[in-house]
């Protein structure tokens, strides 16, 4: 017979685990209403709360990791935490950094993931999570004009992921020896090609796969901010010259700093010359291939070898829900091919064969709940509406006498005050965003365009209303006025 205190390891008290019922019930009851009331009065705290580093960290040390406790007050504490020292992306006046207010289907489904937690590493695990991704993979490659019958891809973490797995196969495709001998039995050094304006994972994605920060060789862009074919060429030339190898070039359909939209079909024109794999980085703005009427914007997407699109971007569904499309399932196989004596493998493509990520989360979920309750039609309309609030704030701002410095259609505004021209605008730009920043009723930050600090503002909630538009164009002259007296 066990010893009662044998017993009690045996078998613990598991109401931790998974309280009873009544427990379950009431606890999930309080958490919706608590986030329905953050969602309704998000409005009315600072976008960007100040936060004095040692007084959170003490309210963080204070949570007992040690003995058991009541759940409902920790989770008071901890979305006390959240309100009071994050910055609201969900708030209608965060003109940020892609950073969606998430769709409300969007958040139930993770929450449903994450209590039925599959597994998709194998098809056999999870058949109907793996069905659903692959469903959703085959249809943004439709649309993104693939072959339904040949897209191939998966959900990633992000975007930086998906480019990470462009990279890696596109190493494989063009290396035959790297796949079991690496970098180091090359001959030559492989280099890959983005624009200056490029989202920089890339330095971070050539560090980690040994190639090296400088294998990534960034391309001036032209005077709309978007790589320059001729430039590439000649780059790509350049460096074959001397004795390089040249495998990939990334376009990037609607830069993160500025929105520009690099010419796809130029530089595919230049890929197919210089005998380079394309990748187009499309991690927010490919949402367009929703919108008949939009999707022309981003260019002739078929043309390249592989696409990075983010849903947790312009699509709204909570982060982190990338997408890596291409149509080389074979190429795939071959990258992340691996044999264990414990996966359970079957007849049907297993997503951990094929992907970098081994045990997965259901990512997909949010994204097609959120399709199925808004919609494509619903999808193109939220992103046209932002489209036009973009068009209105650069008129606002012409009419008020500032100077938009980048070149897109996309609603993302990069603009100056030529009040603050000559020495010292940088400075003055920077002071104007902290200004509207500290204040706390908006939030927009600054980017470098063309070697001056300009300011940054990007349509980023399906919250935004035109009121809000006139709060920040109240903001911008006020801290304009502000920061105009200072200097
Ligand atoms: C956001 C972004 C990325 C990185 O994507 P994550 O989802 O943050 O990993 C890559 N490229 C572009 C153009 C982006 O805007």
């Amino acid at each position: 017979m066990p010893t009662d205190s044998a017993e009690r390891s045996l078998h613990p008290d598991r109401d931790g685990l998974n309280p009873p019922a009544e427990a379950r019930a009431r606890l999930a009851a309080q958490l919706l209403a608590d986030l329905d009331m953050h969602h309704a009065r998000v409005e009315d705290l600072p976008v960007a709360p100040p936060v004095d580093p040692a007084d959170l960290r003490t309210r963080v040390e204070a949570v007992d990791l040690e003995t058991p406790g009541e759940l409902d007050t920790t989770l008071a504490t901890c979305l006390g935490l959240l309100a009071d020292a994050t910055v609201h992306t969900t708030h209608p006046r965060y003109f940020g950094l892609f950073n969606p207010t998430p769709t409300f289907a969007g958040v139930l489904a993770d929450a449903a993931v994450a209590a039925y937690n599959p597994q998709l590493a194998v098809w056999s695990h999870a058949p109907a999570a793996v069905e659903v991704e692959r469903r959703l993979i085959r249809y943004f490659g439709a649309r993104a004009g693939y072959d339904p019958g040949r897209v191939a891809g998966s959900f990633t973490t992000g975007g930086a992921e998906a480019n990470l797995t462009a990279v890696l196969l596109a190493l494989t495709r063009a290396f035959p020896s790297y796949a079991e001998h690496g970098l180091r039995a090359l001959p030559a050094q492989p280099t890959l090609y983005a624009s200056t304006e490029s989202h920089l994972a890339w330095l971070k994605i050539a560090h980690a796969c040994g190639l090296g920060r400088e294998a990534v060789r960034l391309v001036p862009h032209d005077d709309r901010l978007r790589l320059d074919p001729d430039r590439l060429e000649a780059q790509v030339a350049a460096d074959r010259a001397a004795g390089d190898a040249p495998f990939l070039a990334i376009a990037t359909a609607g830069t993160t700093g500025c929105g520009a939209l690099d010419p796809v079909e130029q530089l595919a024109d230049v890929c197919d010359r210089q005998r380079l794999a394309l990748h187009v980085d499309a991690a927010w703005a490919g949402a367009l291939v929703l919108s008949d009427e939009l999707r022309p914007l981003l260019g002739e997407l078929a043309r390249a070898d592989s696409l990075t699109i983010d849903a947790h971007k312009w699509l709204s569904v909570p982060m982190g829900a990338g997408m890596f499309i291409c149509q080389d399932a074979q190429g795939l196989a071959e990258t992340f091919r691996v044999q264990t004596s414990y996966m359970p493998s079957g007849e049907v493509d297993d997503p951990y064969l094929h992907s970098i990520q081994w045990s997965r989360r259901f990512i997909g979920f949010k994204l097609l709940l959120s399709l199925a309750m808004i919609g494509r039609n619903g999808y193109a309309a939220h992103m046209e509406r932002d489209m036009a609030s973009g068009e209105a704030l650069r008129e606002w701002l012409g009419r008020a006498g500032w100077r938009v410095v980048n070149d897109t259609p996309l609603p993302l505004v990069c603009f100056t005050h030529p009040h603050f021209d000559g020495p010292g605008a940088d400075e003055a730009h920077t002071q104007l965003v902290a200004e509207i920043q500290g204040r706390g009723t908006a939030w927009l930050s600054t980017v470098r365009v063309r070697d001056q600090t300009a300011v940054r503002a990007c349509i980023t909630s399906h919250r935004t209303t035109e009121a809000d538009l006139d709060i920040l164009v109240e903001e911008l002259e006020l801290a304009r006025r502000t920061v105009g007296v200072r200097r």
